[in-house]
């Protein structure tokens, strides 16, 4: 059961809904998500989240609108969650070393997610950060339980997947590697476009790209990153 207001926060609570908060206005400045689209949670420990609530601009947002989730009972404190909890929670539950979800409709990445054309690893970025590709999860309607299933599918052995006909979800083991994440799809979906046209995209070695990931996750590790956050203070 998620705690009455009388027990004060989670652990962790206040600074997850500052990341939030402040995640969401970054993503807006640099125009990832638009107006009230999208969604961002950051997992908090015990099995809950804290997510964005459903409809609200992100420049607009206070600490105070986000909205706490239990990962099990899908019970929400605080307000009217966004309508992609359930997606969120399903990754919480299903990949332990995720720690925040950023999901967008940021514009190159509905058009790759249009066309249905999964993105091969043509920029180092994409292959360290992404995974060796960028895959798209079959087609279902926006909040049902076939959705989590094809995009859990699509994340396998991936740090982010695109959702066709839809928009993006990119993953982080911090808020801070969630947005490097969300910024290199769209730029990795921008660059596959236009490569389209210059003649073809042509993608580095799948082996290489592999590896690429393999040592990205392990040279910046979950303890590289607590290691690095402390010594920011914060
Ligand atoms: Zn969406």
């Amino acid at each position: 059961m998620i705690g009455a207001e009388a027990k004060g926060p989670l652990p962790g609570e206040r600074e997850a809904r500052e990341l939030i908060r402040s995640a969401g206005v970054v993503l807006s400045s640099e125009g990832l998500v638009q107006g009230t689209w999208g969604n961002l949670s950051v997992r908090l420990p015990g099995g809950f989240m804290a997510i964005t609530p459903t409809g609200t601009d992100y420049l607009a947002m206070s600490v105070a609108d986000i909205v706490i989730v239990d990962l099990e009972t899908g019970e929400a404190r605080g307000g009217k969650p966004s309508s992609e909890k359930d997606l969120h929670a399903e990754i919480y539950r299903r990949r332990s070393e995720v720690e925040a979800v950023i999901h967008t409709h940021s514009m190159s990445a509905c058009t790759v997610a249009s066309a249905r054309r999964e993105v091969p690893p043509i920029l180092d970025d994409l292959a360290q950060i992404v995974g060796p590709s960028l895959r798209v999860a079959d087609y279902a309607l926006p909040g049902t339980p076939k959705m989590r299933k094809t995009v859990l599918r699509a994340l396998r052995g991936r740090m982010a997947a695109l959702m066709a006909n839809h928009g993006a979800v990119a993953l982080g083991r911090s808020m801070e590697e969630a947005l490097v994440c969300a910024r290199i799809v769209e730029k990795g979906c921008r660059a596959f476009v236009e490569s389209e046209f210059l003649g073809g995209a042509k993608p580095i070695n799948k082996v290489e790209a592999v590896l690429m990931h393999e040592v990205y996750l392990r040279k910046y590790s979950k303890k590289n990153l607590e290691r690095s956050k402390s010594k920011e203070g914060g």
